[in-house]
């Protein structure tokens, strides 16, 4: 990403603070939840017996100093997130959350470099939650109006995303609410009628739905989060990303924080667009895919590809891997061939309805299922610790999704291994891969007996 950092003065924080009180201390109890909305009733007490309980104090949350590593306690963040960060069991901010952190907590609008697996999630999402904290609003106010909304490409990032924001949220009173498609329109209705728009997250179409029908307003919106923007691109929901857009305050009104894990040209200019002088931040390795990484393509007949396979998956009990495929029909075909082959696997695609889809990734994040199948689209998704193998059955025609499929192993700096199958087919798109990623790849010749 060219470095276009702004010289300009800090942006200040208050032309988007209409409505809210004035900054408080942190010093609220964290034990007691309190609700910082206008419109709820008086603080809550979870204690219910005579002798109170101990209050949480971020005593309770001790890591010790570490040179070079940025801690949750350094960054005056209110007590309640802190709380819910250690009960998380964060300790040290991962190098995107150190290099935002200081920014977003400032009110700058953000631009950042950055792929799955580097706690790009909790980076925005702990500037949007301490923001919020620190700045209650302080009249009345129609519940349907969304505070903060956070963007994303695909129904499975979208509802990670939301499953990490209940969980910082968990000693406030912020409420999380996610419209995403696939998923029962009425009932995500349902919940914009009674419940509090305090967090958004949303996929482009659904929200787009709610919005035009007046059951979200986006026109108090005082952060904006877009994420996998070169996603939102590929996909083809950049119109309706700019309707949406269009329907929040002007961006000096607002916080804008956009994440994406490549740039191209027409990434950059709407980012530009769309942020009010942001800083600009990258943590991609220069060679873009992660280093914890071991990859390797084999070069094969086209036929060896499922004995080759079938060997890989059974070589490990256990070993929890993800199998892409370019197309949907090519993804079930080896779905079933692996059912037949007796491994425990699920298929994950576009066909399969979206209730089913969000099953198989908790079955696949609990260990009930071993590996999965998956196309690009679905495969975004999949946020999930601890896969140890990703299996590039065929190439994939865009090399940006070569990164995005192997980033779904060694996260959160565990290691892991790619495979990726090359043959007569497919082998001509390599060298984009490898231009893509900014190194070579280790090829073998397999030969199946
Ligand atoms: P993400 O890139 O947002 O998908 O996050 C990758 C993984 O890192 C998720 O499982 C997060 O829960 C985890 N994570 C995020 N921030 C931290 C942190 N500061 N310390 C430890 N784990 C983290």
């Amino acid at each position: 990403m060219e470095n276009q950092n702004s010289t300009a003065a800090p942006k200040k924080k208050s032309p988007r603070r209409y409505n809210r009180k004035t900054k408080s201390t942190h010093q609220d109890t964290v034990n007691e939840v309190v609700d910082s909305s206008a419109e709820s009733s008086a603080p809550v007490s979870q204690n219910t017996n005579d002798q109170p309980d101990r209050l949480w104090s971020i005593e309770d949350f001790s890591v010790p100093e570490v040179e070079g590593k940025v801690r949750f306690h350094d960054l005056n963040l209110p007590d309640r997130l802190l709380k819910s960060i250690a009960e998380m069991q964060f300790e040290y901010c991962s190098e995107i959350q150190a290099a935002t952190l200081p920014e977003t907590l400032q009110g700058y609008d953000v631009i950042g470099q950055a792929q799955t697996g580097t706690g790009k999630t909790a980076a925005f999402l702990i500037a949007m939650i301490s923001d919020f904290l620190d700045y209650p609003i302080e009249t009345d106010r129609n519940p349907r109006l969304a505070r903060g909304l956070i963007i994303a490409p695909t129904r499975e990032l979208a509802l990670q995303i939301a499953d990490d924001a209940i969980k910082l949220t968990a000693n406030s009173h912020l409420n999380v609410v996610s419209l995403v498609g696939g998923l029962n329109y009425d009932k995500q209705k349902h919940i914009l009628e009674t419940e509090r728009a305090d967090i958004v997250v949303a996929t482009p179409g659904r929200l787009l739905d709610f919005a035009r029908s007046k059951k979200v307003l986006l026109n108090k919106v005082e952060i904006l989060v877009l994420d996998e923007a070169d996603r939102m691109l590929s996909m083809g929901f950049i119109p309706d990303v700019k309707s949406i857009i269009r329907m929040t305050p002007h961006k000096e009104q607002r916080q804008t924080v956009l994440f994406s894990a490549t740039f191209p040209k027409d990434i950059q200019a709407l980012a530009r667009q769309w942020t009010y002088f942001p800083k600009e931040v990258s943590v991609v390795p220069e060679e873009t895919t992660n280093k914890n990484i071991e990859q390797v393509i084999y070069t094969v007949e086209a036929d060896q590809k499922w004995p080759i396979l079938e060997q890989l998956v059974k070589a490990k009990e256990n070993q929890r891997t993800i199998i892409f495929a370019n197309r949907r029909d090519e993804t079930r075909d080896l779905y079933e061939r692996l059912k037949d082959a007796d491994i425990n696997c699920a298929m994950l695609s576009g066909e399969v309805a979206q209730d089913k889809r969000v099953k198989t990734l908790n079955g696949f994040k609990n260990g009930r299922i071993q590996v999965l199948v998956a196309t690009d689209v679905a495969g975004r998704g999949i946020h999930v610790d601890g896969v140890e193998l990703v299996v590039n059955y065929s190439l994939p025609e865009d090399p940006e999704d070569y990164v995005h499929r192997i980033g779904r192993t060694g996260r959160g700096g565990e290691s892991g291994h790619s495979v990726s199958f090359a043959s007569e087919d497919d082998a001509f798109l390599i060298p984009e891969i490898e231009q893509v990623i900014g190194e070579k790849i280790r090829c073998e010749y397999v030969v199946q007996d």
